[in-house]
């Protein structure tokens, strides 16, 4: 049975994180906790052209703690370091899936190299969340540099006709990159959504997002050859989503405490 279409969402206007991602606000879990978990909140940068400067541009030292940031970069270069001793460059195809867990402290530059040279930015930054018992999980981090393709199909997490993506993630999660028509089959009762980046697809383009019913196991995304898309889907979590600023737990107290401890 196909999965239908729910809902298109069209995401707020760009506002600046730092001063190095113009981003939209796709969806969040302030008001979309249920309908996308185990996903929390998507944040998507479309192409901007940057200037050369010698200054370094993004967000500096801030923490997280009960959940995963996933970055994906389209164009441009990134730089991350976290207090887990993670960190590094991230290119065009190239994805960061840092597990924030217990605690981290990170920062998100650009790269010196894209900084100084100047140029286009593409990314995403996507917010995973992890069950209770996995958000006192040991901080990590993860540089995603080899992406299997399948046709149309980049795996970076899940798996996709029998290939398997490289991610390592906590619950169930199917994380694909789309390049023009593809017919999917997901697990019937998982969350299902498609971000669309370029071309169009059921009347959504750059930057919208098109919500799937949790029911069906089909998918054919009948969009034109210069499509690009990233599917998110996954097993929901059941749990209550409680979150301020860098940090999502389960509780108001939690929360308290993760102000008191990093805030
Ligand atoms: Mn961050």
């Amino acid at each position: 049975m196909d999965k239908k279409i729910v809902e298109i969402l069209r995401g707020s206007r760009p506002h600046w994180v730092g001063d190095g991602f113009p981003v939209r606000s796709v969806f969040s879990y302030h008001d979309r906790a249920r309908e996308l978990s185990p996903f929390l909140l998507l944040d998507y940068a479309a192409p901007h052209e940057f200037t050369a400067t010698s200054r370094r541009r993004g967000v500096g030292a801030h923490p997280h703690k009960g959940f995963e940031t996933v970055t994906l970069v389209y164009q441009g270069e990134l730089e991350h370091r976290d207090s887990s001793g993670g960190g590094g460059l991230i290119g065009p195809g190239q994805v960061q899936w840092m597990t924030a867990g217990r605690g981290i402290v990170h920062e998100e530059y650009h790269s010196p190299a894209f900084g100084e040279a100047g140029g286009t930015l593409e990314m995403i930054q996507l917010w995973v969340n992890l069950r209770a018992r996995d958000k006192g999980a040991e901080p990590g981090y993860q540089t995603l540099t080899e992406i299997p393709e399948v046709g149309p199909v980049r795996v970076v997490a899940g798996e996709y006709q029998g290939v398997r993506g490289p991610a390592q993630t906590f619950t169930r999660i199917n994380l694909w990159e789309l390049r023009g028509p593809v017919e999917l089959r997901v697990p019937e009762g998982d969350t299902a959504a498609v971000l669309v980046l370029s071309g169009e697809w059921q009347g959504a383009r750059a930057g919208d997002l098109v919500l799937l019913s949790f029911s069906g196991d089909e998918l054919r995304v009948d969009a034109g050859p210069e499509f690009r898309g990233l599917f998110l889907g996954g097993e929901p979590i059941d749990e209550p989503v409680v979150g301020h600023g860098p940090f999502v737990m389960n509780t108001r107290e939690e929360i308290a405490t993760a102000f008191a401890e990093m805030g």
